[in-house]
């Protein structure tokens, strides 16, 4: 079976994103992204037509997805609840309490089920489920829980739960890998910087803290996200625009972070307003270098120690400038970027601290498809029963 593609399903309630990937050699063989699922006017209906698309845009490119030998489909699922820590076979359960997950993650999970439910009835191989929660069951009661009163958080499921876990413990696996470094004995933080933006705490290849909480609104600042706020802000906004629950969910979802306060979600956008001399986009990245300090700062307490620092996803892996203003003033907690490695320009994971630097500063590019395919092939090689 070895060397038989994985088929990687992302969907999304209005997209379908997929690639089919190999996990032994990480050959992508194909991929691409479904869109405007269910919008008016749009050729696909749903997620069983966003599935027959995707067929024949594979079949377009040469890709005849019954001979390929499909080794199995991982779909990446956003919350797993209190209840999945690792990725899942699919069955009829399953796929029912994923169901019923969807109240803690009303804009994510629905998507998931209809693209879950769409390619079972496409793709008669074993589907496995890859929660983007799972990395994060690990945080200690301490971590994960609110200060609310404990029957209520109890009987609501609600706690910090953390997201983009896959993407933090391969960056966390291949840091360790690029140090050279057993992870059991490795003390790391990642920062994850694309559109959404986490960072977490890792002790010996176990999360211990990360910056997003019940929803992935809580922590750093993102493209059109707040990230954290005085949780008064609510009221606030309530008592005097007359806001309601759902415009301010919509408002600190879609309306703020780097979008907010400077008028542009992307980070690319944003520096090049910052070079022109843009007041707002200059005062938007320092809150956010500000809120990135914080949680590095609060992490290397946590830790009691730090060896690693990573950075990745689209502003992590590409953004010198961001790099260099993270850990700018902060020699004298063993944190040096050599400025000329920083500046390389490369899609390889690398370390950009000089040597013997008391903390190696790494950057470390996520692959969450290709995590997704190998945990995928990891759990069914497990079963031999399958
Ligand atoms: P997603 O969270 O959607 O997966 P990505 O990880 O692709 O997003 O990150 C997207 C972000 O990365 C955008 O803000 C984009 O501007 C930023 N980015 C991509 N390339 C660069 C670059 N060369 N310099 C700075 N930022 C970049």
């Amino acid at each position: 079976m070895s060397e038989s593609p994985v088929l990687v399903l992302n969907a999304g309630s209005s997209s379908l994103k997929y690639q089919l990937v190999i996990p032994e050699t990480a050959e992508v063989q194909a991929k691409g992204i479904v869109a405007r699922i269910g919008e008016p006017g749009s050729p696909v209906a749903d997620h069983a037509a966003a599935m027959r698309a995707m067929g024949k845009d594979l079949a377009a490119v040469g890709v005849d997805l019954d001979s390929v030998g499909l080794r199995a489909v991982g779909h990446r699922v956003v919350h797993g609840g209190p209840d999945f820590s690792d990725p899942t076979i699919i069955d009829d359960d399953v796929l029912n309490e994923i169901k019923d997950l969807i109240p803690l993650a009303p804009l994510h999970n629905p998507g998931a089920v209809s693209g879950i439910e769409a390619a079972r009835e496409e793709f008669d191989v074993p589907h496995v489920a890859i929660f983007d929660t799972a990395f994060f069951s690990t945080l200690p009661a301490a971590a994960a829980t609110y200060a609310i009163p404990r029957d209520l958080a109890q009987n609501y499921r609600i706690k910090r739960y953390g997201f983009h876990g896959t993407s933090h413990q391969f960056v966390s696996r291949a840091a360790a890998e690029l140090v050279g470094r057993d992870l059991g004995e490795l003390n790391q933080i990642v920062l994850h910087l694309g559109n959404g933006c986490s960072a977490s705490a890792i002790s010996g290849g176990v999360a211990i803290e990360t910056s997003m909480g019940l929803t992935p609104l809580q922590g750093l600042v993102m493209g059109t996200r707040s990230g954290d706020v005085d949780p008064g802000l609510h009221t606030f906004l309530h008592n005097e625009l007359g806001m309601t629950v759902a415009e301010i969910d919509t408002l600190l979802n879609k309306q703020s972070g780097l979008k907010g306060m400077a008028g542009v979600n992307d980070f690319r956008e944003l520096e090049q307003r910052r070079s022109a001399g843009e007041d707002a986009a200059q005062l938007a990245f320092e809150v956010y270098v500000h809120r990135l300090k914080h949680y590095v700062g609060a992490y290397l307490a946590l830790l009691g120690g730090l060896d690693v620092l990573s950075f990745t996803a689209g502003v992590g892996e590409n953004s010198p400038g961001l790099r260099a203003a993270v850990v700018d003033g902060l020699d004298g907690l063993g944190f040096l970027v050599d400025p000329e490695l920083n500046d390389v320009r490369s899609k390889v994971a690398r370390v950009i601290s000089p040597d013997g630097a008391p903390i190696t500063i790494a950057v470390v590019p996520t692959n969450e498809e290709l995590a997704i395919a190998r945990e995928t092939a990891a759990l069914l090689d497990s079963r031999s029963d399958l």
